[in-house]
């Protein structure tokens, strides 16, 4: 197997209720390593830029109100196949839905308000780690 970077971000609902350690805990005993992580408030134009496939959608405008309403802590996770392996971690988008054990069923407030972010593919994974991480910050 492959190994693979990936781009995570623990959003504000999870800082806001100090459980950056709390997830990170989930993700390491998951097999990934942390080897880039920076805490930061983004700002709207950041957050309309991430979510910018998402832009027709209902939801959008209250997406990127949330995303900017406290800190996150964006992060670079590596692994064997880090993109899936972080995706079964964090659990499905809607936390009833989402398998015993993983983040968000341990600490997701609602399907909004869902305590992470994970690439959903290896391409999307180096756009995003790009978007908020330069090579110096990325310690393999
Ligand atoms: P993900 O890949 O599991 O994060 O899910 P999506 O790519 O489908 O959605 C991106 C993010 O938009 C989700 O993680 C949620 O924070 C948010 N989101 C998705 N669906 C809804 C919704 O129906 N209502 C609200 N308020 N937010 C949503």
């Amino acid at each position: 197997m492959a190994i693979q970077r990936t781009f995570s971000i623990i959003k504000p609902d999870a800082t806001e209720r100090n459980l950056t350690g709390a997830v990170n805990a989930v993700i390491e005993k998951a097999g990934l390593r942390i080897i880039g992580q920076r805490r930061i408030k983004m700002t709207r134009e950041q957050a309309e830029r991430f979510y910018d496939v998402h832009k027709e959608r209902p939801f959008f405008g209250e997406l990127v109100d949330f995303m900017t309403s406290g800190p996150v802590v964006v992060q670079v996770l590596e692994g064997e196949n880090a993109v899936k392996a972080y995706r079964d971690v964090m659990g499905a988008t809607n936390p009833t839905e989402a398998a015993d054990g993983t983040i968000r069923k341990l600490f997701a407030k609602s399907i909004g308000e869902n305590s992470v972010h994970g690439s959903d593919s290896e391409e999307n994974a180096a756009i995003e780690i790009a978007q908020f991480f330069s090579l110096a910050d990325i310690v393999g």
